[in-house]
């Protein structure tokens, strides 16, 4: 049985405390004031290194012991220069890597395969051309065994939460870009899991689409109180968008510093306080920008 959302009171949801605070690894875990410490932690990667073996036979260490936990509910941007490993950290969470050392805990439970609790949502949405609309938010739900009328009903429910009521029979390709992605998120949403994991969800998406995801999915995340880990190598999006904000160094990737975003909302990209907090953000990331540049391309870096 699907059970209405409920929203969460704006009080919770729209702290006035201050600009930014910021930890730096080593400091210990970030601890938010809205997601208590007492509360068992959602996700927990504790001393998680990860290393790949290459074509030429080496290994490359692309996790680096990373310790990170996450509350209930929360809403956490990972960003870093590309390569530092934050599709690995989420494959990771999903069970679909192993870690080198350490371990990976969703409520306190160790992570060893794909659970139905955690679900990853990419770039490439995976939607069947073949199926319509509703048949492809069911089909997550198909795969995970549930009956006939759960699935219609739940179909009809997350079509509307992401405003698709009407295009339950319409094929995808009879879609915009941003409706595929709110479809994508309709299907993810409607296996119920407790954590969505997004790898860079909104990349290709134009500016004006992107900017009314970023309102539906802040909304859905607040009327369905689920965790949200969302990695992006868009800094303004992650202040945007996250509760913390945490930044991971160029190979191997490590958690540099962490950034408590407790700005009201909604929040919207071109906000002033957003630009500001995201400019913090964003000259520490540079310094990690520079190092692949300079990696890739010798000694070419940003000022
Ligand atoms: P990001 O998502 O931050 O761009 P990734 O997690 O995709 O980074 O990759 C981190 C590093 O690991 C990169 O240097 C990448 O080339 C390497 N890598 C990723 N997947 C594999 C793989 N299957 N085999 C070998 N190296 C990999
Ligand atoms: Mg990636």
């Amino acid at each position: 049985m699907t059970t209405a959302p409920q929203p969460l009171s704006g009080e919770h949801r729209s702290p006035a405390r201050g600009s930014l605070n910021r930890w730096w690894a080593g400091v210990g875990p970030a601890v938010l004031p809205l997601h208590p410490v007492n509360e068992t932690p959602k996700v927990s990667l504790c001393g998680i290194s990860l290393s790949y073996q290459t074509e030429n036979g080496k290994r490359l260490l692309a996790l680096d012991n990373i310790d990170l936990k996450v509350q209930p509910g929360e809403f956490v941007c990972i960003v870093g220069p590309s390569g530092c490993g934050k599709s690995t950290l989420l494959h990771l969470i999903a069970g679909l890597h192993h870690p080198t050392s350490g371990h990976v805990l969703v409520d306190n439970n160790l992570v060893s395969a794909p659970g139905t609790d955690r679900i990853l949502i990419f770039q490439e949405l995976g939607l069947f051309p073949w199926l319509k609309v509703g048949q492809n938010v069911e089909f997550g739900m198909k795969m995970k065994g549930i009956a006939k009328a759960e699935r219609q009903e739940r179909t009809e429910y997350y079509l509307r939460l992401v405003h698709l009521g009407q295009f339950k029979d319409s094929y995808t390709h009879q879609l915009s870009g941003g409706m595929r992605q709110r479809v994508a998120l309709a299907r993810a949403l409607a296996t119920e899991p407790d954590v969505l994991l997004m790898d860079e969800p909104f990349a290709a998406l134009d500016a004006q689409t992107r900017d009314l995801l970023h309102d539906e999915l802040e909304r859905i995340w607040a009327e369905t109180g689920r965790t949200i880990i969302f990695v992006t190598h868009n800094v303004r999006e992650a202040v945007r968008l996250g509760d913390r904000v945490v930044l991971m160094t160029f190979r191997p990737g490590r958690v540099k510093s962490e950034f408590l975003i407790d700005l009201p909302r909604p929040r919207h990209l071109e906000d002033v306080t957003v630009a500001k907090t995201a400019g913090e953000v964003l000259s520490s990331l540079r310094e990690e920008i520079n190092k692949s540049l300079e990696e890739q391309y010798g000694h070419e870096t940003l000022r």
